[in-house]
Order: structure tokens, then sequence, then C-alpha cells
């Protein structure tokens, strides 16, 4: 039997605001423990949230990009549990009136191939402390000898988006996370540094035969630290359930944690052991009203998606997806590429040129492109030159670096230094028969047959015309000569 896997994605990203949920402390990364607290992130008795409007809107503006419908009423709700690392022991959560419903998630696979993936919602809580626990070697609790807890995470605004079942694969999970994650970032609204603990997700993995329109028995796998310790994670889970199923067993409904090093997922709770969280509304928080003309000036301004410019990129400049992903990776370079393209630039010239030799000289000086001295315009202006063939790549790459070094346009400086390509016939042949004459050696050995030092001969004769020749007709003229 044949089977395929159904999986549905629950993402918590932590918002780039700048203060906390519920109180004035700043929303930082890392910092001396506990000194971003304040009564309300610490759960002090009688301390009263605030609720962050920039957080508010930014959840809004994620819930647009994905097109998702944005109620005009929305409330906090209190989500009761044991939390070792939240004081309140309960979390001020959404629970039926989130901020955002529905929408859909575009992605596009390495091959190229784009996906659709719904989105249940997207709501708005807040982040935990964080525990360490320590006293003993390997960390675990039932080992430690105390915990140590930083509550500067605590009260962090958390956005959590959560999907449909509709992905397939793991490769189409990463994709999935890979689409929030630019998108999130092109909107600013997170980092989104899985290393920071700003993205973090669990994966909810069922499977069932090909062909099959029931779902199975999912499992909820968590503890997953990047993409790919996702995608393993969801390899893993799937073969797990297979060898349960085909022989005719069942997959048990459970929470799983990921372990890294053994590869391999393992129990963690059953659903018996589910908890019931006893929501209600905060009662400290009064409902949010949603004005509209915000939701529709929001709207307004939504710039295109990742998703969009990829497309863009590979129909109108038959960019590869390797490329394309790229460019579209980073913001300001596709920023960049756009205004290079704008001012006349060939899509996979300038592509070449943002990627390769501008993104070595970026490596090379630390400086990113969009800031160093190559404007868009100059490298529109090169590449104009190249296609134009009135320089070679060879002399392309030269100006570049000069560029780069504040050497300012490129069509000036080769007009000022006469570095134009060479097609004349006439100069070309004078550098040719130079180069025959001062190697008598290598001529005989063409002559010979040993036609591969031809190669060495073009060389020759780019060196002696300082890279001005072009090559393709020093060598039809070298071949002409020795022929
Ligand atoms: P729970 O009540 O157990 O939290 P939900 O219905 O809230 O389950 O769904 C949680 C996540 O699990 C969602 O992302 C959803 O798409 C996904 N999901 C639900 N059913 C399945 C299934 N049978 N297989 C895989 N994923 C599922
Ligand atoms: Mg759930
Ligand atoms: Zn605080």
């Amino acid at each position: 039997m044949q089977y395929e896997a159904v999986i549905g994605i629950e993402c918590h990203v932590e918002l780039k605001t700048k203060s906390k949920m519920f109180c004035a402390c700043p929303n930082r990364f890392g910092g001396e423990p506990n000194a971003q607290v304040c009564p309300v992130c610490l759960a002090l008795p009688g301390a009263l949230p605030v609720a962050n409007e920039e957080a508010i809107l930014q959840v809004i503006r994620a819930g647009l990009a994905f097109g998702a419908e944005i109620p005009a009423f929305s409330k906090f709700d209190r989500k009761n549990y044991f939390y070792p690392d939240m004081p309140k022991d309960y979390q001020i959560s959404q629970y039926d009136m989130p901020l955002a419903q529905g929408g859909i998630v575009r992605y596009w696979l390495e091959d190229g191939t784009t996906k659709e993936c719904r989105l249940t919602r997207i709501h708005l809580e807040e982040d935990t402390g964080k525990s360490t626990h320590a006293g003993s070697g390997d960390g675990r609790i039932a080992h430690s000898r105390y915990s140590l807890l930083d509550f500067n995470r605590a009260g962090v605004p958390l956005m959590e988006c959560v999907s449909e079942p509709d992905i397939r694969s793991a490769e189409e999970a990463v994709g999935f996370l890979e689409a929030l994650k630019r998108t999130f970032v092109q909107l600013g609204v997170s980092d989104v540094k899985m290393e920071e603990g700003s993205l973090r997700c669990d994966a909810n993995v069922s499977i069932r035969p090909v062909g099959s329109k029931d779902f199975g028995t999912k499992a909820e796998i968590k503890n997953m630290n990047s993409f790919r310790s996702v995608y393993r994670a969801i390899e893993s889970e799937i073969a797990r359930q297979i060898a349960v199923v085909a022989p005719g067993g069942r997959v048990m409904q459970e929470t799983r944690g990921w372990d890294e090093l053994a590869g391999t997922t393992h129990s963690m709770r059953s659903k018996e052991e589910a908890h019931d969280y006893r929501y209600f509304p905060d009662p400290d928080l009064v409902p949010i009203e949603v004005d509209r003309t915000v939701v529709a000036r929001l709207r307004s301004l939504m710039a295109d998606l990742p998703i969009a410019r990829f497309e863009r990129y590979r129909e109108s400049y038959g960019l590869g997806v390797a490329q394309a992903t790229q460019l579209v990776d980073t913001p300001q370079l596709a920023e960049y590429f756009d205004s290079c393209v704008g001012a006349g630039g060939g899509g996979q010239q300038a592509a070449n040129f943002v990627l390769g030799d501008l993104s070595r000289l970026a490596n090379e000086t630390q400086t990113p492109v969009w800031e160093s001295s190559v404007a868009p315009q100059d490298l529109a202006e090169l590449i104009g030159l190249v296609e134009s063939k009135t320089i070679n790549s060879k002399i392309a790459k030269d100006l570049l670096l000069r560029m780069w070094n504040g050497g300012g346009s490129p069509k000036a400086l080769v007009e000022h230094e006469g570095l134009a390509q060479t097609s004349d016939p006439g100069a070309v042949e004078r550098f040719v028969d130079e180069v025959v004459a001062a190697h008598p050696k290598v001529v005989a050995d063409y002559k010979a047959g040993k036609t591969n030092v031809m190669g060495f001969l073009v060389g020759q004769v780019m060196k002696q015309s300082r890279g001005k020749a072009n090559p393709a007709l020093a060598g039809e003229l070298l071949a002409q000569k020795l022929g």
C-alpha cells in the first residue's frame, strides 16, 4: 500500500516591537537576566496589562499579506495551565476571536513549482520566560538540582499562525515555513531567527492510504530548532507511522519530541493527558474593535509578497529557481536588482553580476551591495557596455572592481581610458601577428596538431591588447593564420 502524509503546521513568531505585549518593558533579545521586567510581566498581584497596539497592527498586516479576513471584533482570553516559566500561571492568548482568520500562503519548492496552504488563523499571545535547568550534567529537569528563570522574554508579543492540513511532504513543510519567514522579514514584523527562538514551530503529521479522503490520526511534533530539523523530523515521523500502520497497527494521538542526535521522535504525552486550558475572556483587557479604515489603509500599503517577486523574476527575466530565491531572500538585494533592471540592465546579466561579482566583493569588504558605491544605474550602464560588445567580460570585471572602489560611471571610465573592446579586424590582426612572431615554438606545436595551445595564444593576444581585443575575433584570426 502507498501512503501519503498529511501535515499541518503551528508556527510561533516573536514580533519585533519596541515594548512587550502588555507592559512598557523593552522587547529586546538577550541582555542581563531579569533586567527587562516589571510588575506586569512578572505577574505581581494587582498589576494590570495594557495591549500593545503596534503588535496588534503587525498581526493584522501579517493576516492581510496572506489575504486573511480581519474580523471587526477580537479579544484576549486566558489560557490556564501550570507554566513553570510564567508566574501568572495563565497565558494571555486568543481563543475563539483571533485577529486574523483564513488566508492562503503561496510558496515554492526547489524545482520551482508553486503550492498553496490555507491558513486557519493568526492570533496574538505573549511569550513565556525562559528556564535553564542547572546543577547537574545533562540539564534534564529530573536530574537538575535547580532551575534558573529569566523573565526578560516573558510578555514578548508572540504571533501564532495555524495552518490547515494542506501540506503533503517534509519538503512542502519547509517551503511553507520559508514563505512565512520571508514574508515576515519583508513586513518587518519579526527577525524570524530560529537560532534566537524568534520562530518556533510544531508539525502535526498523519498518514493515509493514497487516494483516501479521510485523515489519519495525527501526532504533534515539537522541539525542532531549524528548518533542517523540521524536515528530518517529519521524514522520520512519516516513516515511523508507516511502520506502525502497514502491519495493521494504529497510530496514537500524542505529542512527540524530536531528538536531533538520534534522528527520531519520541512520545512526550498522549491525548489522555491533553490539557483542558479552561479558556475564558481576560477581564483585565477590553475587547478589540478593529477600525475598518485602519484595515483598509494597511491593505492599500501592502507591497508585493516575496512569491509575487519570485514569479516575476522567473517569468519576466527567466531566472533560475536558485537565483530568484537568493534575490528574494534578501529584500534589499532584490530592490537593488529591480533598480538596475529598471535602469535598463538585462535581467539575467543583472542577476549574474549582483549574485556573482558584486556579492563576492560585498563579502570581501563586509559592505552590502546596496550600500556600496556601485549604484544600480551604474551596473545597468556596465551591462549595456557588455551587451553592445563595447567591452568584453574580462574588462567588465575589472571595471566593476574599480566602480566598487569609487570609480563612478563605467562609460566615463571606458572613454577616459580607451578600454573599449577592439573588434576592428585590422587592430586585432596586428596583435595576432605580434603573438605569432613571439611564440614560434607554440605555433609549430599547433601546426603539428596540438590544437589545444589555441587557448594560450588567444590569451596572449588578450594580454598584448591589454584585454581590449574581442576574444572571438582573435580566435578566428589566429585559426586563419595558422590553418
Ligand atoms: P488540536 O485540537 O489537537 O490542537 P487542531 O484541530 O487545532 O488540533 O489542529 C492543530 C493543527 O493540526 C493544525 O495545523 C491542523 O491543520 C493540523 N491537523 C489537524 N488534523 C490533522 C491530521 N489528521 N493530520 C495532520 N495534521 C492535522
Ligand atoms: Mg490546536
Ligand atoms: Zn514588563
